[in-house]
């Protein structure tokens, strides 16, 4: 049996050389992009996965993406009808490896014909946070107050895993350490989903000072916090390791564990008042089409569609939300249906510009007709 890499990034190469520490030997790293890099690691061919040659040998398919860029690679297994899949858990990276048979922990068989595979998916626990950067993509610092119950998280995490093998769940914000519940709210979605990867992602600033129940809840229920590297998280950064380090406390920085974290100095968006009809099209590149987004019993393809009554409320816009933005759980009957549905654009893409507006980080100021400039100045008078 060969074993291919379905991969070609960092991540990719990575894993080939971890697998390769415990002697399993990698024949080839394959995608089904149009532009493949040259080489990957040790000279090993890179290959179109449709020019693999399946006639001559068996293969195991290892996909290794990080768990939010994984779906486009299950879907073409699926459709290939592939059988020896696997699916590299990406606390690979973060949990040492006793020996070969543990690794193999860390090495997910894919089966098809069981529940639908849902790699990734992403909830507000609290909308607030205290940062308030303007441009919040999530609209965090314009937001009126919201907390998720632990009660109602659970209604959906029931539905979603009657449905769904869901691999990665993270809890996010606005800043998921100020909702009073967090200890709680941890222990829910462990319980209802206790094979799926946990991510709790943070500024950080709050870590030092949090109560230890939360502590005590992040670390047992096995959850990995991602930290964003602002200015004042940057200052606070030696206590922050401190007490994850102290407490056992799995973490990475900037969602990358392989280069030395920087300081996010830009944010982005596409979002504009101005509708246009090259949705379709804009999606297919965003960054938001891979943020699959769950809210009170819906989940749509971005967070956009699910948090934009923020900005309507505050702005008077007029952004349109469709029953064609998001899927309902309760109404789901097939979840490889649903998933195909959250891959396809939805009519609020068309509020997306193809070309991304830059614009510097920076702590909103107190003038709220400020806040959302970077939008609103399109905004039909
Ligand atoms: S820290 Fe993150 S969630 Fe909070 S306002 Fe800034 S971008 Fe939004
Ligand atoms: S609405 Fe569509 S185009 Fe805009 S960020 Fe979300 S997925 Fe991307």
């Amino acid at each position: 049996m060969r074993n291919v890499i379905f991969g070609t990034g960092k991540f990719a190469s990575e894993v080939a050389k971890k697998l390769e520490s415990y002697n399993i030997n990698i024949d080839a790293f394959v995608n089904n992009k149009t532009n493949l890099p040259t080489d990957v690691y040790n000279n090993k061919p890179v290959i179109n996965i449709d020019n693999l040659d399946f006639t001559n040998s068996d293969f195991n398919i290892i996909v290794a993406k990080k768990p939010m860029f994984m779906g486009s690679a299950i879907e073409y297994l699926k459709n290939k009808n592939f059988r020896n899949a696997f699916l590299i858990k990406e606390e690979i990276f973060f949990n040492s490896i006793r020996d070969i048979e543990d690794l193999k922990n860390y090495l997910l068989p894919v089966d098809f014909s069981d529940k639908a595979i849902l790699n990734y998916l992403e909830t507000n626990i609290v909308d607030n946070c205290n940062l308030n950067c303007k441009g919040c993509a999530h609209f965090s610092n314009i937001c009126k107050p919201y907390f998720v119950t632990p009660e109602d998280l659970a209604k959906d995490l029931y539905i979603i895993n009657n449905y769904f093998h869901l691999l990665c769940f993270r809890l996010l914000g606005g800043e998921p350490l100020i909702h009073p519940k967090l200890d709680e709210i941890v222990k829910v979605a462990r319980a209802m989903l206790p094979k799926t990867e946990l991510v709790l992602v943070t500024n950080g600033v709050l870590i030092p000072k949090i109560n230890q129940e939360m502590i005590d809840s992040l670390r047992d229920n096995n959850v990995i916090i991602s930290i964003s590297l602002y200015k004042l998280t940057e200052k606070l950064l030696p206590k922050i390791l401190e007490r994850l380090n102290k407490e056992n406390i799995k973490y990475f920085i900037n969602d990358d564990y392989f280069k030395k974290p920087e300081v996010i100095t830009q944010f982005h968006t596409r979002l504009s008042t101005e509708k246009n009809n090259e949705g379709a099209q804009v999606s297919q590149n965003c960054g938001g089409r891979f943020c699959r987004f769950l809210r009170n019993g819906k989940i749509s393809k971005c967070y956009y569609p699910l948090l934009i009554d923020n900005l309507n409320d505050l702005f008077n816009t007029y952004f349109i939300i469709s029953d064609d933005d998001f899927i309902v759980l309760s109404e789901i009957t097939n979840g490889w249906e649903a998933i195909e549905q959250l891959n396809n654009s939805i009519p609020f893409c068309d509020y997306c510009r193809s070309k991304e507006q830059n614009f510097e980080w920076e702590r909103a100021n107190k003038d709220v007709a400020k806040l959302d400039d970077y939008v609103l100045k399109l905004k039909k008078k």
